[in-house]
């Protein structure tokens, strides 16, 4: 029989197939996301759907996701390309005026464009709504004022959506989505510096000072920008752990395949049932995050998804990666220094920050439960 055999435990499809070899590619090839990246990823078909902000077909996304979260060692890559395609393209394929959605979606979802969510700023991170740049009602538009921090493209970006308060004491009732074209006078952005694979994410602070925009650059109704932000977020903190499940399946191969090639006592590692207990531990979380992110992406293709859908997929996505990783790390030894090793670890412990922290995902599901107001 030729091809992948869908009867095995590892069984792969031709597109997570394409796509992992697609991730070790563009791993290869790229330090961090650049244009020339985007366009590369925006050329594998299965992707098209998620880059103009949309699921597609949910078994073929969910492949093409995972298989590119597997073969691409660099999560900062992932990270760039899933903010701009979960979180930016979806907001804007969702809220945007026709005029909006027609001029910049077929650029977001073609790469010549590269966007950038910029919602949480240095006071205001999982209590996001509390944000302090404004926005101000002009003749022609709107004037924004105020400073983003720890946003994922943000020194390669070509269009922002940014949010933004009329008045900080309305919390989530005063809030606005804007779309901002990174020629604007008045944006700009300065790198943060974060170690390792994760500041491929090209991460930064991007700061808005008398930023004038036109009426045509509201996202959404004014005012509402809760409900783009919720959606975008809902969206991405699902989409986004796909690569989170493929990084515990390569967590898992390397595992598989170390174990089985490093003798100590005698024996291959694998014949230890220390080593390969932890190895069933990684397939275990694998083949459970992968039920659970079927789950969390057929709702979006229903439209059904809720927050806290998103929140319980974020949450044990992120979680099994930590622990996965930690695991293939540990099953390493010495080797577990090696940069693939210490990247997947250090790729993984970013997740239970970005797209809102492992705490505030609980927060979420606990206030779905009636556990809080
Ligand atoms: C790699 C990376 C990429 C990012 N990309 C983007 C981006 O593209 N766009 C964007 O807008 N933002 C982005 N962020 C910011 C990210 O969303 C915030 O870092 C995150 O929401 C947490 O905010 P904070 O860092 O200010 O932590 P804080 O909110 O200060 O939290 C500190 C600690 O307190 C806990 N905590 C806070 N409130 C509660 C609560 N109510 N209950 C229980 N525990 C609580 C947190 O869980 C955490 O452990 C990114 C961050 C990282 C690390």
């Amino acid at each position: 029989m030729s091809g992948p055999d869908p009867d095995a435990i590892l069984y792969e499809s031709p597109i997570h197939d394409q796509g992992r070899k697609l991730g070790g590619e563009l791993a290869a090839a790229f330090g961090a996301a650049d244009h020339v990246f985007f366009r590369e990823a925006a050329r594998f078909e299965p992707l098209a759907p998620v880059l103009s902000g949309a699921v597609g077909d949910p078994d073929a996304t969910m492949d093409a996701l995972v298989g590119l979260g597997e073969g691409c060692p660099n999560g900062g890559m992932l990270l760039s390309l899933g903010a701009h395609a979960f979180a930016v393209a979806g907001a804007v394929a969702k809220f945007a005026p026709d005029g909006m959605r027609a001029t910049f979606l077929p650029r977001l979802a073609s790469g010549s464009l590269i966007g950038a969510f910029a919602a949480t700023e240095a006071k205001a991170g999982s209590d996001v709504m509390a944000m302090e740049t404004r926005y101000g009602e002009t003749r022609n538009g709107y004037v924004l004022n105020g400073e983003k921090a720890w946003i994922t493209n943000a020194t390669q970006a070509d269009v922002f959506v940014v949010f933004a308060t009329k008045d900080v004491r309305l919390h989530s009732r005063g809030i606005s989505a804007f779309l901002v074209e990174r020629a604007t006078a008045g944006v700009t952005a300065a790198a943060a510096q974060v170690q390792g694979s994760p500041g491929n994410a090209s991460l930064g602070t991007v700061t808005l000072k008398d930023v004038h925009i036109g009426r045509e650059a509201l996202i959404g109704r004014l005012n509402a920008g809760a409900q783009v932000f919720r959606h975008a977020i809902v969206q991405e903190r699902i989409l986004l752990s796909a690569f989170l499940v493929g990084s515990i399946r390569r967590a898992l191969r390397r595992s598989i395949e170390h174990a089985q090639t490093r003798q100590q006592f005698g024996a291959p590692i694998a014949s230890h049932q220390y080593v390969s207990g932890r190895i069933v531990d990684i397939y275990r979380r694998y083949a459970t995050t992968r039920l659970l992110l079927q789950y969390g992406i057929g709702r979006l293709d229903l439209g059904s998804a809720t927050e806290a859908d998103a929140s319980l997929v974020k949450l044990q996505c992120s979680e099994a990666a930590v622990e996965s990783n930690l695991d293939a790390f540990r099953i390493h030894g010495a080797k577990g220094f090696e940069t693939a090793g210490s990247e997947g670890l250090l790729d993984a412990l970013s997740s239970v920050t970005y797209s809102g922290t492992s705490d505030l995902q609980k927060v979420i599901i606990a206030a779905a439960l009636g556990l809080q107001p």
